[in-house]
């Protein structure tokens, strides 16, 4: 599913070449590295500010908590997730309520949000699942009519667009991860919060380093979740790459479209129009899924699950509040989802081989 080791010889030479500038400078958290990537990777959502932070789960916990979202506050999202965005929901503590997916794209629905609307709710978090990004008027409209706030979970759509605006750019604020395997990955943990609101950024920079105002003044409770100046390095150097390996992941998910002639998978939605989908990852669906997941291991393949359990079935979720039609679809996706190989060191042979593969399948 993804092959560091494959990467090319020069991104490795540029990364010790950071690492050892990092080293000579004597100075390791929160300086002239981190700032440098701050900008780029703001430049680069096409919004005025990034903060760097410890990980992508801090980055959604610092956005409610900047935005005053605590005890008592409902917060909206799908069950269709990384634990982490109900884990930063909790850990802010506001009180998750869970609303289902639309079962074409994975994605959480309007309808079911809607549902799960309360006099409490103060926030969506919506989660461009897979790399994603669509119908943002549509939310847009819904946060302004039903006054809540529109919180981006960009942890799987590094530079993902809809009509032009990059992932990040359409609500109040967007957290992204640079965990190792996502779409623009540090060589550790690393995430950032990336916002036009100025005073939700500044206040984000204090959070994030024990709500220090000035040195040694502490003027609210803070954490400590910074990103460090050898991931921040490391960051700015994968960056330069990260444009070409979107478009390899785009051209990888063009094969599988146009190339996979299954009759027992379903694939997702195609991107909107005015989209460009980051393709973090790759899903189809089965009512097959676990046969085709071992003819695939057979043929040399590997296939992984992205989620085999919604959040509402795991084990410190079961009385999560949720939509009071339930969440079916979420349930049905968890069984039938599957993700094939989509990543940038995959070269034509191997996707070949994925595609020959999931086509010789045959279901009984
Ligand atoms: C990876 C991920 C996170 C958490 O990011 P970390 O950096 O691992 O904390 C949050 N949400 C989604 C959708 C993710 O894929």
């Amino acid at each position: 599913m993804n092959d560091f080791k494959a990467e090319p010889a020069e991104l490795q030479t540029e990364m010790l070449a950071a690492v050892q500038r990092v080293i000579a400078s004597g100075w390791y958290v929160l300086g002239p590295e981190v700032q440098a990537f701050e900008q780029r990777w703001a430049e680069d959502c096409q919004l005025p500010r990034a903060i760097g932070v410890g990980n992508g789960m801090d980055a959604i916990e610092l956005i409610l908590r900047g935005l005053n979202i605590g005890p008592g506050d409902e917060v909206i999202t799908t069950p269709m997730t990384a634990f982490a965005s109900v884990l930063a929901i909790l850990r802010a503590g506001a009180v998750p309520v869970l609303a289902d997916i639309d079962p074409d794209t994975a994605l959480l629905s309007r309808a079911s949000v809607e549902r799960c609307l309360t006099p409490r709710t103060r926030a969506v978090l919506l989660v461009h699942l897979y790399g994603q990004v669509r119908d943002m008027a549509e939310w847009q409209i819904l946060a302004r009519d039903k006054g809540f706030a529109l919180v981006e979970d960009c942890a799987q759509s590094h530079r993902a667009t809809l009509g032009g605006v990059r992932a990040g750019g359409f609500g109040v604020a967007g957290a992204y991860s640079f965990y190792p395997t996502k779409n623009l990955g540090a060589l550790g943990d690393g995430g950032a919060v990336v916002t036009r609101d100025m005073a939700l950024a500044d206040r984000v920079a204090r959070l994030r380093n024990y709500g220090q105002s000035e040195r040694y003044h502490h003027p609210e409770i803070g954490m400590n979740s910074r990103l460090d100046e050898m991931q921040a390095a490391i960051l700015s150097v994968r960056l330069n790459w990260l444009a070409g390996y979107t478009e390899r992941r785009q051209q990888i998910a063009q094969r599988y479209r146009a190339e996979l002639k299954q009759p027992a998978i379903r694939l997702l939605a195609a991107p909107q129009e005015t989209a460009a989908h980051a393709y973090h990852l790759f899903v189809v669906c089965s009512a097959h899924r676990d046969a085709l997941v071992a003819h695939l291991k057979a043929a040399g393949v590997q296939a992984l699950l992205h989620y085999p359990v919604p959040m509402h079935h795991q084990q410190t979720c079961l009385d999560m509040r949720r939509d009071p039609l339930g969440l079916p679809a979420s349930e049905q996706h968890a069984l039938q989802c599957l993700s094939l190989p989509c990543h940038p060191q995959l070269d034509d042979a191997q996707l070949d081989q994925v595609i020959a593969a999931v086509n010789s399948f045959r279901a009984i």
